[in-house]
This record gives C-alpha cells, structure tokens and sequence, in this order.
C-alpha cells in the first residue's frame, strides 16, 4: 500500500441526486470534494426511462441522461468524480478514514453519505426483461404513463395501498396483490384502498408471469391456496414490496432505524457522529424523490461546510 495516504475536506459516497448535489454545492463552496460513485453510478434514476417531475425539465428528461447532467455540473466545479465502491468506514476518531474497493484508504474531515436505496424485486425473469418498459417500482414516478389504464400493483405494506391510491386517481382500475389473505398496512390505508372503487384487492394472489414482449399487455397470477391461474389485461405493473437502504457499512457505527434507514437530527442531516451526514433515500423512507434527495444533498454540504468552518475556528 502506497506511504502517502491521500486526503480530502468533504468525501461523498454516493452518486444519485442527493450526492451530486452535495457535490456542487461543496465544490463551489472550495471544499474540492471527493465523490465515490458506488456500484450503480447515477443511482435509480439510471434504470427509470422518462423523469416528468424533476422541476426545470418541461419536456421531461431520461433518468439516465439527467443524471450524466447532475454529474457534469459537479465536475464543472471541480468534484473529482470516482468509479468506486466504498466497501469501510472508519469513524471513530477524526478525520475518518474510509476505505475504497477494500484497498485504497482515504483520509476524510468530513464524510457525506448519499448511498440510496434500492426497490425490492420479486425476483422472476419477466420482471427484469420488462423493467422500465411497463414494470417499475415508483408510482409517483411513472403511474402517468399509465393514465386511463388498467394497472396491477403488488404489495400490501403502506407503501403499496399508497402507491395503489396514488395510481387510482390516474389509471382506470387497479387490481392489488395481495400474497396473504391479510395486509401488512395500517389500518387507515388499508382502509383507503378497501373503499376505493377503483381498486380490486385479489387476496391470496402471487404474481407467475408478466405477459408481454416490448411492453407489458397482462400479467399471469395464481391463487396460492387454490393454485388456480388468472390472465389480466393491465398494461402497467408496479412492485411496492420495499425499499433496502445500502447503508449497510454503516451498521457498526450510525444510528439507524430498525429498517437500516439512516436517522438524521430533524431539521438538518447531521448524524450521531459529529462531521458525517447522510441524505437522500439513505435516511428517508417516505418521500423518495429525486427533487428531495437534491434538496436535502444541498443540506448535506451546507452542513459540512459549516462544520468545517467551526473546527478550523476552535
Ligand atoms: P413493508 O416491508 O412494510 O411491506 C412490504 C409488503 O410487501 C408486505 O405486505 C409484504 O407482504 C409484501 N411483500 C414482500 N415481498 C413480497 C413478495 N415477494 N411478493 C409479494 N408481496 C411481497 O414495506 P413498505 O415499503 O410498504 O413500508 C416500509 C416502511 O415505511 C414501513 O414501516 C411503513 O409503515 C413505512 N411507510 C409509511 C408510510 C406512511 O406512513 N405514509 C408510507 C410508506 C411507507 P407480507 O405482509 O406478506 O410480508
């Protein structure tokens, strides 16, 4: 291993809209950040297609294309933007060390972590050949497409009845399912999906195939009490079984809720460890928006940078 050991004011770890907008912040503030991409540069927007609700695109945006925009403007302002993957941290005494591809250490003062999260999948191949071309696991992100049509969605957590709801007020009918005979949910979501004309709860229901070849025309579900099988005409599917926030390297040392989400100070996104923070899904489980993973990356560097300043005053 190398003697000199490189150092950094502001270490990013995380390249989807919470990162990189920490990154143009920190950069223009001079703080000449260092950004890990980690193993999906551009994060989940780079599996979506069409990205309608990011303020400042009014003919709408390729997930992919808006992320390699976000990754300019980071660079313009002198980011170094790195492929890598940051596989330890090291944050029990300042400045943190943080370890990259389980080789190169960095030496850091300051750690900002934006790491995501990822939707949970069920795991069948249709899913993944049919993934963005009718299958996807944001309502809010892609129901509009579906406007005017039959949907399904699976889940019965609170994210599904509210993505279910959500999809309701757009699409014609949604059939929700449901994999036992009982939902997961609260009771007052529940209850919203229950009453709601436009949803179909199919109970007992798991999902064998989703039908089609360039876009999604039915999907193929089963009874798992009777085994009897089911064709429907939907030509949206939407998985709402939960999200995993990758903060699993994180586990020895930051507080997180029991789901692995990071918890932050409220109002600012400071964590237990003075000089680290965390934004975007990495520690929000119920907004989930490229605009709010942007918004609460600003916080991320503004927090650093004053963070900063105060040490060097002391
Ligand atoms: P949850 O883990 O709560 O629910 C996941 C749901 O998906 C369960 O109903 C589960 O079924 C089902 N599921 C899991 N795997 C499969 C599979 N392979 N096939 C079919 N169904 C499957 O996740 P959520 O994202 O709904 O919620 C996460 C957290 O966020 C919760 O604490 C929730 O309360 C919170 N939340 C709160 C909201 C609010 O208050 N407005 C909104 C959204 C989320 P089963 O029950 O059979 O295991």
């Amino acid at each position: 291993m190398s003697s000199e050991i490189e150092k950094t004011k502001v270490l990013i770890i995380g390249s989807g809209p919470a990162g990189y907008t920490a990154a143009i912040y920190a950069a223009r503030a001079g703080l000449n950040p260092v950004l890990y991409t980690g193993g999906q540069p551009g994060g989940q927007l780079t599996i979506t297609t069409d990205v309608e609700n990011y303020p400042g695109y009014p003919d709408g945006i390729m997930g992919p294309e808006m992320m390699e925009d976000f990754r300019k403007q980071a660079e313009r302002f002198g980011t170094q933007v790195r492929y890598g993957m940051v596989t330890k941290v090291d944050f029990s005494s300042r400045p943190y060390t943080v370890t990259v591809d389980e080789q190169k250490e960095i030496i850091a003062e300051t750690v900002i972590i934006s790491t995501g999260a990822s939707a949970k999948w069920l795991g069948i191949e249709s899913e993944e050949r049919l993934n963005g071309k009718g299958v996807s696991a944001c309502a809010v992100c892609d129901g509009f497409f579906f406007r005017g049509q039959d949907v399904a969605i699976v889940g019965a957590g609170d994210t599904a009845c509210e993505e279910a709801s959500y999809l309701a007020n757009i699409c014609s009918k949604v059939y929700m399912l449901v994999r036992r005979e009982e939902m997961r949910a609260s009771q007052i979501m529940q209850k919203r999906v229950m009453n709601n004309p436009k949803i179909e709860i199919l109970w007992n229901t798991e999902t064998d195939e989703i039908l089609g070849v360039d876009e999604v025309n039915g999907v193929r579900v089963y009874n798992n009490k009777t085994g009897e099988k089911r064709e429907l005409k939907v030509s949206g599917f939407f998985v709402a079984i939960g999200h995993e926030p990758n903060t699993s390297i994180f586990k020895e040392t930051i507080d997180m809720d029991e789901n692995g989400y990071i918890k932050t100070i409220p109002g600012s996104t400071k964590t237990n460890i003075e000089g680290v923070f965390a934004c975007g899904d990495a520690q929000d489980h119920i907004y989930r928006q490229a605009v709010t993973a942007a918004g609460t990356g600003c916080m991320a560097a503004l927090d650093a940078e004053r963070y900063l300043a105060a040490v060097e005053l002391v």
